[in-house]
This record gives C-alpha cells, structure tokens and sequence, in this order.
C-alpha cells in the first residue's frame, strides 16, 4: 500500500474521528459537534446515508417524549417486562437497561439541538404479543423534510431504493399511498393527492433529478446531514477506512484511502474512532464465516457495505459476538432488471396482510401468519426450508384482483395487465392453481387444499391454524375496509398469480461487543482504548430477535448519542 504521507495518526488533529456516514455515523458526529469536539466523519461513497437512506425511517423508542405528548401511555417498566420476556432476563453488560434508560434523553437531546425532529407513529404494535407489549406509542418517525433546504448538497443524501419511489421520483410515506390510493373517496385525500403531484411536477420543471419533498429513511438522512452543516462538522467524502491505527495498545486513528486505488493516509484523534460502517453487509468474508451463502439470505444492506469496520475491529484484538440468527431479516422477491440484473424488493407491510393473499412452501403448504412482521415471517421461512433439503424460497399467492387493489412487491397497486411482468419472469398467472403451482414448481395438490382452508377461515372470519388477522401486526397491516377480518378475503377467481420470495436481511446482528457506552470490548472482556462502535457495527442489544417498529435505527442513534457523552465525561475527568 502506497502511504504519501507521514504513515502517522498526527498529520491531523481530531477529537473524534467518525468512520460511516448513516444514522449511527450521523449522529455520532453530530453530538460530538454539539459537544464541542473537532470531528471528521468519514464516508467511503459520494454521498451520505447507507442503508438508512433506503430504510422506513423509524425509530422504537420506549417511553419517548412523542409518544407521551400523543397519550400512548407507555411506561419504560412495561417495555423492560416486554424485552425480558422476548429475549430473557439476563443483561450482561448492561446494554439493554442503558437504552431504556437513556433513548427518549437522546432524541430529546437531538431535537432539542438540531434540526432532526420526529413525530410519534401513533399506533404501530410491537411485533410480538408478549406481556409488556405495546399497541402504539414505541415508534417514532421522522417528520418529512424539504430537500430544498439543503441546497447544493440535497445531490449528497443517497436516494431510497426506486421501488419505493412513483412517477420516476416521487417518494411515498405509508399516508401518501393511502392518500394516492384512495384519491377519488375522500375530499382530504384527493387534495392530499394533488399537492404531492403539484409538487413533485414543480421539483421537476426546476431541475431536480427527483423530489425534493423527503419522507422515511431519506428524511431521517438529510435532517442529520442538515444537522452537520450547522454544526460544522467535515465530513470527507469518498474516504474508505482501510484499518485502524493501534499504538501502545490504542486507537489513535484510521488508515483511509481516497476511493478504491487513490492515496492513503493517517487520519488521528485524540479521544479515538468510532466504527459505524453498516455492520457485516456485503462481507464475503464474514458472510463465509457465519456460513451464509446467498440462498439463505440476501442483504439489502447498502452495496458499499462490506463489513469492514467489523473486520478492522477485528484486527485489533476486538470480539465478536454472534447471536442466533446473525442477521434480522425482510422476506424479499427478485426483481429483474436490464442486462440481467436483479433488484430486491422488500416485502414489509404492503402486501402480505392484506385480505386475499396466502404464502406457501413448496409443498404448496402454508407455513405462517402472513401478516406477521418481516423478521419473524422469515424465520418460519427458514424453519420451513430447514424441514425441506436446505434453503428454499416461498411463493406469495393471490389473483389479479388483489395486484390491481394492493399492488404485489414490485408491482405498483393498479396494475391489471401483468403481461410485462410475467414476461420478465418476475411472477407466474395462470387460470387455475393447478397450472400455476406447475409454473411456479410446487404442488397443486398441496396448494389447492392451502386455498381452500383459507377460504373457509375467510368465510369464518378467523384463521384458526396461523392466525393471520388476528395479532395486531397483521390487522394494524391489513385492509380496515375489509371486514369482519381485515386480512382475510376468500380468492375464488382467477388468472391467479404466484410470486417466488427469498429470506433478505435488513441489518446484521452479530458484530462487535461493546458496553453500554460503545467502548470495543476484547473476547476477555477487556476494553480496547480509544475504539468505539456503533450502528449496525455493534452487536445487536436484541441478540438475534425483533421486539418492534424500528429496532436497529433505535439502538443506532441512541447508542451514538450515549458514546459520544461517554467520552466527553471521559474528557472531563
Ligand atoms: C427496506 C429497509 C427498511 C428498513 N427500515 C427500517 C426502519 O424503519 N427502522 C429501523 O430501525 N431499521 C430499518 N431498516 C434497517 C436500517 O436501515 C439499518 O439497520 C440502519 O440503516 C443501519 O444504520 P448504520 O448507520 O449502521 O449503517 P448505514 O446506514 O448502512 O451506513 C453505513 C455507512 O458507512 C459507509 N461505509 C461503509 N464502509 C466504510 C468504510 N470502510 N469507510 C468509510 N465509510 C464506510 C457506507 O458508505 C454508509 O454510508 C431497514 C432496512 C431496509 C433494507
């Protein structure tokens, strides 16, 4: 490796060096900032927002201010009782307690200095029904964000993904495709309607390559990017951290390359590096380490992500900790693309709990709750496969009619002609299940009985055997015009319609221990000085399961927040 200059961390006087410009990266540099330090975030891309950029954008925040103000009535007892019951009562290293304790005071803190701002989601349950759980009031989302605002560097905030953007641009909250959907039964949606599209033709006529108007992830993103401005902080761009300066037996700094092949150098700091660099990601190394090949899961993590802050970590005598599962999953569909590309498309909230859909294994049998949440839907998917030989896909079964009234996957809601999509072998129709289970390759037989057991749960308004639109997750997403059940509709008429889904990931689990204020921890438990870490980078607090709406930006901007005044106090001393 070509070193130019002095191959020492003091070319360069930081407080702080940050190494990962999403949520966790962000917020870490911001309230480092705030505290007064001379940070440095450095970002591998052009652009700022990795994976949180493509991501819903929300927050679980147990007993936050929003939630209170809005009359949820959450208590932080309630959620402790909640979380022991979903993971067990043990907290090693405190870390669990911490966030309690400590994450309505972070976003309050950030409010409070910054232009990141939430407002409370209102009711989005917990995903498990466990005593403790909570109906509404965990979740917080970020309140849209007019792109405009940041001027030149609006091109800096990394898009969402474009399946969940409209028109070639035009991003769309929950309330929107509400809104755009039911346009013509409500006055308040159809002027809701026309002012997304006036606005989004105007963005366009002024230049703009897509919306300004920001929702979900990409608020979140360009609010904390917003937020850096005004607190100064550099941020060098196209940077990638390529290891970590240990010296008499600290971290004093990182050893960055300007893209893929330009120039290295020292970057040092005094109070040390903090690791914020998505977690395990697109890592083959790791992903081979963890014994995850591509048929077990896909990563929608971004494609920069390489889990090379876990690995420098590694490099310097950090543990790491796995959980079981190593990744918190999203079912996914492969979406064809040009020149014989894919996309992943994630199938959160839109499609599986509505009223006319069935999911099935290959045996054609139903195997879930379809309107469970993302993560546990995918581990009945993996214990599904695991009763078969090895990782398997699941098939998403519904008619024309359901794709036409909700959309399914990549296939935007009013859509009657599926004849492109099928061609580009995205999904299957055929008249009868019996001919698409045989296009699909799985069993008629299994799938016909799957239907017809499902219609007469339909007809009875209640699905005995999984108990799809009886938890709250799977009625909060379903279809409240649709009664008595809101997910469940018998399907009688065809051309029917098969969609192959795969295990996805949204965010790794496993990754560095850490205590409770983001310090690296070796295997014997023993701090590594001056290297922090946290984000998807830090071992996931919930050890391998998914207690609700918003679990791992929760911990990121948190855990960020409370590091940062870690070492701040550590200064003070
Ligand atoms: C579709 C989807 C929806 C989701 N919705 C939610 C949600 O609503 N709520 C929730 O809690 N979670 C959600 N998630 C998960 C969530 O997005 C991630 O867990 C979270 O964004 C991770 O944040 P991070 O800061 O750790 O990493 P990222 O946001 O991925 O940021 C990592 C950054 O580090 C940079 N980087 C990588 N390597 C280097 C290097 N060597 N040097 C310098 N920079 C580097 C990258 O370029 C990137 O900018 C969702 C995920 C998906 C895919």
């Amino acid at each position: 490796m070509a070193v130019l200059k002095a191959d020492r961390p003091d070319e360069c006087h930081n407080d702080l060096v940050v190494v990962g410009a999403g949520a966790a990266g962000m917020t870490a540099a911001l309230v480092a900032a705030l505290h007064g330090l001379k940070v440095t975030l450095l970002e591998a891309t052009e652009q700022v927002g990795g994976t949180t950029s493509t991501s819903a954008g929300t927050l679980w925040i147990p007993g936050s201010s929003h939630g209170t103000r809005a009359g949820h009535g959450d208590s932080l007892d309630e959620a402790r009782t909640y979380l022991d019951a979903l993971i067990g009562p043990d907290d090693p290293q405190g870390l669990r307690t911490a966030y309690l304790s400590c994450a309505a005071e972070a976003i309050d803190y950030l409010e409070a200095n910054s232009s990141v701002e939430f407002r409370s989601a209102g009711t989005h349950p917990d995903y498990l029904e466990l005593p403790g759980a909570a109906m509404a009031g965990r979740a917080i989302s970020p309140v849209e964000f007019d792109g405009r605002r940041l001027g030149n560097a609006f091109f800096r905030v990394r898009p969402p993904m474009p399946h969940f953007m409209v028109l070639g641009g035009m991003m769309v909250g929950k309330a929107d495709i509400s809104a755009l959907l039911g346009r013509f039964r409500s006055t308040g949606k159809l002027l809701h309607t026309a002012r997304l599209l006036s606005r989004y033709a105007l963005d366009r006529l002024r230049g703009y390559r897509r919306g300004t108007r920001l929702v979900m992830g990409n608020a979140l993103v360009a609010r904390l990017l917003m937020s850096l401005q005004q607190a100064g902080v550099t941020v060098l761009y196209g940077m990638r951290c390529e290891s970590l300066v240990h010296e008499a037996g600290r971290v004093s700094g990182a050893r960055i390359r300007r893209g893929e092949s330009g120039e290295s150098r020292v970057i040092g700091s005094t109070a040390g590096v903090v690791l914020c660099t998505g977690g395990v990601g697109h890592s083959s190394e790791l992903r081979r380490a963890f014994g995850t090949d591509v048929l077990q899961s896909r990563s929608l993590s971004f494609e920069g992500n390489r889990g090379e802050g876990i690995t420098a970590a590694l490099a310097v005598g950090a543990a790491l900790e796995r959980s079981t599962p190593d990744f918190l999953w999203q079912p996914v569909s492969l979406v064809p693309e040009r020149a014989g590309r894919q996309s992943l498309y994630p199938h959160l909230f839109l499609d599986r709990a509505k009223p006319g859909l069935l999911a099935v294994d290959r045996a054609g049998r139903r195997f879930v709750n379809e309107g469970a949440s993302y993560h546990h839907f995918v581990e009945a998917m993996r214990l599904a496969s695991e009763k078969v030989q090895g990782p398997a896909p699941a098939y998403l079964i519904c008619n024309v009619a359901f794709v036409k009234q909700y959309g399914l996957g990549a296939i935007h809601p009013g859509k009657t002609d599926l004849g492109t999509w099928v061609e580009r072998g995205y999904v299957a129709v055929a008249d009868t299940f019996e001919a698409l289970a045989r296009k699909l390759g799985i069993e008629a037989e299994g799938l016909e009985s799957s239907v017809r057991q499902m219609n007469e749960a339909a007809v009875q308004g209640g699905d005995v055997v999984f108990g799809k639109g009886s938890t709250a997750v799977s009625r909060f997403n379903g279809d409240p015009d649709q009664v008595p059940n809101p997910c469940l509709a018998p399907l009688i008429e065809g051309p029917y319609v098969g969609l192959e889904i795969w295990p996805g990931e949204s965010a790794s689990s496993s990754g560095i221990s850490t205590t409770a204020d983001g310090e690296v921890l070796t295997a014997s438990g023993l701090v590594v000085p001056g290297l922090y870490a946290c984000g998807n980078d830090m071992a996931s607090i919930w050890r391998g399961t998914y207690p609700g709406p918003g679990a791992t930006l929760g911990p990121a901007m948190v855990f960020a927040y409370r590091l940062v005044r870690g070492i701040v106090a550590k200064r003070q001393r």
